[in-house]
């Protein structure tokens, strides 16, 4: 029974709109806002990339991408609000023509997502202030990553910044609009059970896991240039724990719920050479199988695209920690990496042990919350109970909530979430430039210190969760990871 709010009528401009995200995700995401009746007739979606289409070449395009996916009839009336400008960021040529279309809807609202290579986010940014494109109810998104460190996404920020004030950017990160992620928030502040033992008191440790069965693809151009830390660690990685970490929030609003997300950021100790060699681990899959299918999957170097001694990343866990009152002493642990064994992304709460024991003879595990934010999203939360019969046997138990089974419908598209939310307005699960800034910062010095200590990679076989070092981070602190 998902709901929907109305939305005005609206110009939704795509840079790079025939690349990967936008036909995979964007386009798909649209159209889902299409079905729920918010796309108005007069919106107009207008695809940009430097390729030589019309719009009939490109509803063609568009119309064999998602017709496996869509309704066929449905997608035809969707598709005739769809429309395409072929311009070159970087030149002049066609910028007429695409501000003279977008001035014919002087009172539409503009959304300019730029979902193309951090490099052409100046480029374009500048253009459309020269046009006076900026003006009114626009607002611009910029894909992550924004940069590739902290001097470039500060320069991004920096230029983005002269052309469309801080309350028109949309800085997105698609795990925010995941319904579990979401429900983090609401889980802690909307009970009052959950938010009293939500502390050092009560909390041993946390795990987050983002794993993905899936080795590099054809996104090794990409992915050579980025690896785990800058695709993982610096973006999704750390919104969750900032999420799963921060006060409770004034209010439910984009400034309230950012300021308090980024004095996480702000209060998590710094990494140094020494606690990088400590508490950072990372990886590359060598040549492996997953479980289940006995056949050979191929090594990360040898991925079509990917250079024979590749020293990029493809697995990183990290122990981090967090100098505030609420949080001292609780190590959040992170593991994220490609080609492990399960394709799963969970936050899970691991409390304290009982502080005493009555029933003797039974090792009991300590209680855990499980946020799943992929695939199955939902919350479980697992607690002993005692095994019928005559003897005081006690066994753990999973209490589960599952949004599918509970809610109905499939896995709903973070991006549909989230482009309704810009359509809208609402910032509230974007990324302010200061939350960007304050992640590259923290990655920063880990970045400069892979960069400066070629690792020996592989280390890890494709199939299985990453290097043995990763274990040791935590057996060295008397803990394990989850065996998911
Ligand atoms: P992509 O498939 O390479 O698409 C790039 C798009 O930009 C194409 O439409 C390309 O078309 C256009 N383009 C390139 N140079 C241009 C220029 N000078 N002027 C105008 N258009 C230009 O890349 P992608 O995978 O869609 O990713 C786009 C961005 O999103 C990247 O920053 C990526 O890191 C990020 N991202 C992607 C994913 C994903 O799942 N794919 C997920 C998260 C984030 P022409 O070559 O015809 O111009």
């Amino acid at each position: 029974m998902p709901t929907s709010t109305e939305i005005d009528p609206c110009d939704f401009v795509i840079f790079g709109g025939t690349g990967d995200l936008a036909v995979r995700k964007l386009l798909p995401a649209l159209f889902h806002r299409f079905l729920d009746g918010q796309i108005p007739a007069s919106s107009r979606i207008i695809g940009i990339a430097r390729e030589a289409l019309d719009d009939a070449g490109y509803r063609a395009q568009l119309r064999e991408a998602l017709v496996g996916i869509c309704d066929a009839r449905q997608l035809d009336v969707f598709l005739e609000q769809v429309f395409y400008r072929p311009l070159d960021a970087r030149k002049d040529e066609g910028w007429d023509d695409f501000a003279a279309l977008i001035g014919a809807q002087p009172d539409h609202v503009r959304v300019f997502y730029l979902s193309t290579s951090p490099e052409l986010f100046v480029d374009i940014c500048t253009r459309l202030g020269q046009y006076k494109l900026n003006e009114g109810a626009s607002r611009v998104v910029l894909e992550k990553p924004i940069g590739r460190d902290l001097a470039s996404a500060n320069q991004i920020n920096d230029a983005v910044g002269k052309v469309f004030s801080e309350s028109q950017t949309f800085r997105i990160d698609h795990y925010l609009g995941k319904e579990t992620v979401q429900n983090l928030l609401v889980l802690r502040f909307g009970n009052g059970i959950f938010e009293p033992l939500w502390n050092r008191n009560y909390v041993d440790h946390v795990q987050i896991t983002a794993a993905e069965t899936l080795g590099v693809e054809q996104r090794a151009a990409f992915y050579e240039t980025a690896g785990a830390t800058r695709d993982m660690i610096q973006s999704h990685m750390l919104q969750l724990t900032s999420l799963v970490s921060m006060e409770p929030p004034a209010a439910f609003d984009a400034t309230a719920v950012r300021n308090e997300k980024i004095k996480v950021l702000q209060s998590i100790r710094p990494f140094t050479e020494e606690s990088i060699q400590a508490d950072i681990v990372r990886g590359q899959y060598g040549p492996g199988s997953t479980p289940g299918n006995s056949s050979l999957l191929a090594g990360y170097r040898q991925e079509p695209g990917v250079a024979k001694d590749s020293k990029t990343e493809t697995f990183v866990a990290a122990k981090i920690l967090i100098d505030n009152w609420r949080w001292a002493g609780v190590p959040i642990y992170l593991r994220t990496g490609k080609r492990l064994p399960k394709r799963v992304t969970e936050i899970a709460i691991q409390f304290r042990k009982a502080p005493h024991l009555v029933f003797r003879g039974q090792d009991l595990s300590s209680n855990t919350l499980v946020l799943n934010v992929q695939p199955d999203e939902g919350i479980s939360i697992s607690f002993h109970a005692k095994l019928p019969g005559q003897e005081m046997k006690l066994k753990t138990v999973n209490m589960d909530f599952s949004y599918q089974k509970t809610f109905g419908g499939g896995e709903r598209s973070a991006y549909a979430t989230l482009l309704n939310d810009c359509m809208r307005g609402d910032a509230t699960l974007f990324d302010r430039a200061d939350g960007v800034e304050a992640a590259w910062a923290l990655v920063n010095p880990i970045l400069e210190y892979f960069e400066s200590h070629k690792p020996k990679f592989p280390n890890y076989a494709a199939g299985t969760w990453g290097p043995r070092e990763a274990d040791e981070l935590l057996e060295r602190d008397g803990r394990h990871w989850r065996r998911l």
